[in-house]
């Protein structure tokens, strides 16, 4: 009689429990929450690149893709900043200190922030989407003596929706760091630029030279920055994005985020343009 052995995978759909460590109130529709897987060994697993995401649930509810926005560099929490939406980010918008929530990841191959030692970086953010470029701009200011002039541009609808405020300081304080912030609309308080951030860019004119871009936005925003980079003589290997809204299931299981010959989930998020204009399809 032969013997059956039967051994238990994983599932690559289960995730992990975490408890709410904080919960920062970023503007009236996104709070940051400070989250602690409660498994030591799935947490100590838990290493993510910036520019990752993961699959955050409620219980019973759901889940939503959302990018780590903390630095790789920080141990003690996974941070998320989320914007109330739909049924879901509604839901996550209810908890509080000391609750739970599902952690599966981190997926994504982030931003190839090794190979860019020794350059400057152009970040280029816009509304919410400042979330997972923070990853990279504080990977960057955490090993400062790794990277060049660190130049940070980043709109808002409005000043009442500039999220991070609280990090501003440390922008603006950091080494040869330049913080460029505009806004849509303008108020009283608001002393800044208005306009959009693709206005910001032509007016500094950051070098090419020796330099990659990263940006990441609605998609109105990147077909618009991209072509005043592309002005800028940035050259399509030096200019990386993030593809946002595309990705599902995360493990290239449900075939929501293919394009072309990719699946955005399990080959991205992040292209340069220079692969993107090789992909076949529409972003
Ligand atoms: C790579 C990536 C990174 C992201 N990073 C961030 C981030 O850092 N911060 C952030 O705020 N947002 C981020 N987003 C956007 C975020 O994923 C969406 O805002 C979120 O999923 C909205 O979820 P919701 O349930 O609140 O919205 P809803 O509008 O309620 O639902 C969102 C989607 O789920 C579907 N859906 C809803 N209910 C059901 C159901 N019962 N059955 C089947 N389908 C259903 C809807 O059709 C809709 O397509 C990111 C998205 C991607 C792809």
């Amino acid at each position: 009689m032969s013997s059956v052995e039967t051994t238990m995978k994983p599932n690559i759909m289960m995730p992990h429990t975490a408890t709410i460590l904080e919960v920062i109130e970023e503007t009236s529709d996104v709070k940051t929450f400070r989250v602690k897987i409660d498994d030591e060994q799935a947490w100590e697993n838990f290493r993510q690149k910036a520019g990752q995401v993961a699959e955050l649930s409620v219980f019973g509810i759901g889940e939503s893709v959302i990018s780590i926005t903390s630095s790789p560099t920080v141990r003690d929490y996974l941070e998320f900043s989320i914007k109330r939406c739909g049924v879901l980010t509604d839901m996550i918008h209810t908890l509080h200190t000391g609750d739970k929530i599902g952690v599966r990841g981190p997926y994504g191959n982030g931003f190839p922030i090794g190979q860019w030692k020794g350059k400057n970086l152009v970040i280029v953010a816009g509304g919410i989407a400042l979330a997972p470029v923070r990853s990279v701009l504080n990977y960057a200011l955490d090993n400062r003596d790794d990277y060049g002039k660190i130049s940070l541009f980043y709109g808002a609808r409005s000043p009442q929706d500039l999220v991070f405020r609280w990090e501003y300081e440390r922008y603006k304080n950091e080494k040869d760091m330049a913080f460029h912030t505009t806004v849509d609309c303008g108020d009283d308080s608001w002393t800044g630029p208005v306009g959009v951030v693709g206005a910001l860019l032509k007016e500094v004119k950051p070098s090419p030279k020796n330099s990659i871009a990263i940006m990441c936005g609605p998609p109105i925003m990147i077909k618009f920055v991209l072509q005043d980079l592309t002005a800028l003589n940035f050259q399509p290997d030096q200019i990386v994005t993030t593809l946002e809204g595309k990705m599902q299931c995360c493990v290239g299981l449900c075939g929501r985020c293919n394009i072309g010959s990719k699946y955005i989930c399990k080959d991205g998020p992040v292209f340069t343009l220079a692969e993107l204009n090789e992909i076949n399809g529409d972003f």
